[in-house]
């Protein structure tokens, strides 16, 4: 347990380094932290159970070495977990060296745990021209985050990178909605009606070309319950007009083999929500 003591006493060091954008982030994590992890994946996954909707879960392989008993528990759920990094660090600041040994160490780290991966995205979606590579050469089947690049992330459909051979890639890259939790909620304070309406809104969008809508709602946010019911209400939509609500893996795999969505479903929502700390003692770690 973290008493506030020890936090003030964090916050009095980060003020010198990196000023109040650094400590507000903090207090928010903290207030968010309050919750056991587990309890925000709970609520989580019995609305997923309630609309049959899968979701994929980015980890960071350190977090997931810190709390194995979760991840496990988190794996006897039909839903997918991916690699988020070893570190939640951004790459474009590591050598091609440093990089490579980042990925190297967080799929060593998910095979001694046993978790079954087949994508990839990188912490804060950032990525450099080695990084691009590494997926490619890690043999990631997939990645969930080049999307967010602005030239990608207002499409709906599946595409695939350039490398710097001058090959495309063999991985399947998907655009990521621009409407995260975070920025609905850290910046913008919506409510979770708001949110919910925001979300359909993308929904609808991916809709009307028959493609396909990624998010990104991380657990730490869309689990608690001032925000759960966007969620929920997403859900309702997506069932109601007959959207697919699969892993990303299953998705990638179906669309490969018949270039269309499941139930020829009119559209295809992915849920993804990238698990970056399990607890604000990972997070203070981490900072
Ligand atoms: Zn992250």
């Amino acid at each position: 347990m973290v008493n506030r003591s020890r936090l003030t006493s964090w916050l009095m060091h980060l003020r010198g380094r990196r000023g109040k954008q650094v400590i507000n982030h903090a207090v928010k994590m903290f207030r968010f932290h309050k919750t056991p992890f587990s309890q925000l994946l709970q609520r989580i996954l019995e609305i997923l159970d309630e609309y049959d909707a899968k979701f994929t879960f980015p980890l960071v392989a350190a977090t997931a070495q810190s709390n194995p008993s979760l991840v496990e528990w988190l794996r006897s759920f039909p839903h997918e977990i991916a690699i988020h990094g070893y570190k939640h660090i951004k790459y474009p600041f590591l050598s091609p060296k440093q990089q490579a040994l980042e990925l190297k160490k967080a799929i060593h780290i998910f095979r001694e745990l046993k978790i079954p991966y087949k994508g990839f995205r990188a912490p804060y979606n950032a990525y450099s021209k080695t990084t691009i590579d590494l997926v490619e050469e890690f043999g990631f089947k997939w990645d969930g985050g080049i999307g967010y690049r602005h030239e990608y992330r207002h499409g709906y459909e599946f595409f695939k990178v350039k490398l710097r051979n001058g090959n495309m890639s063999s991985y399947t890259c998907i655009p990521l909605c621009e409407w995260s939790d975070d920025r609905m909620i850290d910046r913008y304070k919506l409510s979770s009606e708001k949110m919910a309406k925001i979300l359909i809104i993308q929904l609808e969008k991916a809709r009307k070309v028959n493609g396909l809508i990624m998010y990104d709602l991380h657990p730490i946010r869309i689990g608690q319950k001032e925000y759960i019911q966007s969620l929920s209400s997403l859900l309702l939509h997506a069932r109601r007009i007959g959207a697919w609500v699969p892993t990303v893996s299953d998705a990638v795999d179906y669309w490969s083999k018949y270039q269309r969505w499941k139930g020829h479903a009119p559209v295809c929502c992915l849920l993804t929500g990238d698990i970056d700390n399990f607890t604000f003692f990972d997070y203070m770690r981490r900072t």
